[in-house]
């Protein structure tokens, strides 16, 4: 199991923390959608991003992260959930920039400056908890962190990194996430906020082998860090040809009568993950009978 995401506290659970690495999860995904390297950062963060919020879940519920930023990247699309499964994609997958005035890889010149970041939690309830901001960085971590103070009320610090590869395949990739409980002191906030000032790219640490656990030893120092629990995360996505055919139905007879006779079978693509599901014309008269018998 290489990438996992870990749960912990410290201060006497007044700070709640997450460590993740993320690297073959950001690695399909950037092999999947084919992404170049900096939208590869920009989707690569994004989905470290909804694999943090998503742990805050329970199983089956989800979150979906929407980043809608005015650069050439255009929409970023992730879902997660509470079991570590995160699937996702970026509008446009072919965004290669140069480096930015620091010699780093330029997500916020793929992500662009303004816009929103909307995260959307299905709790398994009636209405899903919907949450929005404007885009402030554009670098993704702060966004999520921003989101956290303004829209949960829950002061945070989000980072997430990905290094990518001179051949454009991903390195590392990971994040973490604090949390200050209420009742944390004033105190605790400044101490931390002091180590993160010299904490390293979570990515480069991960390069140099560091674990989660180890990380986040690194963030708090003399501080003890109680692990609460470790799940496994991966890309994973849920779709079927059974969730597409669905889909055709839902289009109505009439419709799948004009695939027939106009395109002589269908390719079905999932934005999510890139699989593909072809129905010949015989399976298309199928669907277009069930269509025509639930109208
Ligand atoms: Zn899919």
């Amino acid at each position: 199991m290489n990438d996992y995401l870990v749960k912990a506290m410290a201060y006497g659970g007044f700070v709640r923390v997450y460590a993740v690495n993320a690297t073959d999860t950001v690695s399909q995904a950037q092999k999947r959608h084919d992404t170049w390297n900096t939208a590869s950062a920009a989707l690569g963060r994004s989905l470290i991003g909804g694999l943090l919020l998503g742990s805050t879940v329970k199983g089956e519920d989800t979150i979906t992260v929407r980043v809608e930023g005015d650069g050439p990247g255009g929409t970023i699309i992730v879902t997660s959930n509470g079991r570590g499964e995160v699937k996702g994609y970026i509008q446009n997958p072919y965004v290669s920039l140069p480096l930015n005035e620091q010699g780093k890889i330029d997500v916020r010149g793929a992500v662009g400056t303004k816009g929103m970041l909307s995260v959307t939690k299905d709790l398994g309830l009636k209405e899903p908890f919907s949450g929005q901001v404007p885009i402030v960085s554009g670098e993704l971590g702060a966004d999520f962190t921003y989101y956290l103070a303004v829209s949960e009320q829950v002061p945070s610090s989000v980072g997430v990194s990905v290094l990518v590869d001179t051949d454009d395949s991903i390195k590392t990739a990971g994040g973490f996430m604090l949390q200050m409980m209420p009742g944390a002191s004033e105190e605790v906030a400044t101490a931390l906020e002091e180590r993160l000032q010299y904490l390293p790219n979570i990515s480069t640490m991960l390069d140099e082998g560091k674990t989660p656990e180890e990380i986040l030893d690194f963030i708090f120092a003399d501080e003890s860090v109680v692990v609460l629990d470790k799940i496994p995360v991966q890309f994973k996505c849920d779709c079927s040809k059974e969730r597409f055919a669905a889909g055709l139905i839902s289009l109505g007879a009439q419709e799948i009568q004009n695939i027939i006779d106009e395109d002589h079978g269908a390719e079905a693509v999932c934005s999510f993950c890139g699989n593909k599901y072809y129905f010949t014309d015989k399976e298309l008269a199928e669907l277009k009978q069930e269509a025509t018998e639930t109208n």
